[in-house]
């Protein structure tokens, strides 16, 4: 087995102490709970248009035809911190070792370990699977896709608020430090 990269390895260990710091108040915070479970539905309706679609069985034959797949590990190597602490919050875990060797660190045996994967792991569909799906499929499923990552965006963006701002308040400190 093998770790991943230094730079991921790094976003991960931030994205872990956010989770330590924050995860509990982010879930019970009623604006981010709300975020977070619209996100979960998206990525939920996101897997369901994908398995109608024709997406996963195609990609899950692809996977182990030994063709490779298109999860590669400069792929895992781009997730930031503020994603990895997202998909900590809708209880993917992420792992310390990476499975497949030249590949995607979040791969595995079930396919992808991430619940809220970026842009790419979504969007991209190879000649291949282009032309099996057909044109109004793909865009079908890209609007689907496309809600979703906005839902993502817009946690990413309450959820660095609440940090800023616990670190504002921490650095002001208890009101009898403030004299
Ligand atoms: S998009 Fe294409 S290359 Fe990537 S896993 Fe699916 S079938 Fe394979
Ligand atoms: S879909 Fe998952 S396993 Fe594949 S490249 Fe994206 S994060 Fe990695």
């Amino acid at each position: 087995m093998n770790s991943p990269g230094s730079l991921l390895k790094i976003q991960m260990d931030k994205a872990l102490r956010l989770n330590e710091r924050f995860g509990p108040a982010c879930l019970n915070d009623p604006e981010s709970g709300r975020l977070l479970r619209k996100l979960r539905d998206l990525i939920r309706r996101t897997g369901a248009a994908m398995l109608q679609s024709g997406v996963v069985s195609a990609c899950a034959k692809c996977a182990v035809s030994g063709k490779g797949s298109c999860c590669f590990r400069e792929m895992g190597e781009s997730y930031g911190f503020m994603e990895l602490f997202v998909n900590l919050l809708l209880g993917s875990l992420l792992p310390e070792k990476t499975d497949s060797q030249g590949s995607c660190h979040f791969v595995g045996d079930n396919g992808c370990k991430l619940q809220a994967r970026q842009s790419f792991c979504l969007n991209y569909f190879c000649p291949d699977l282009k032309n099996s799906l057909g044109e109004q499929t793909i865009l079908a499923t890209r609007q689907q896709v496309g809600e979703q990552l906005l839902a993502g965006w817009e946690l990413e963006r309450v959820l660095a608020r609440y940090i800023a701002d616990a670190d504002r308040q921490e650095q002001i400190g208890p009101p009898s430090c403030r004299r």
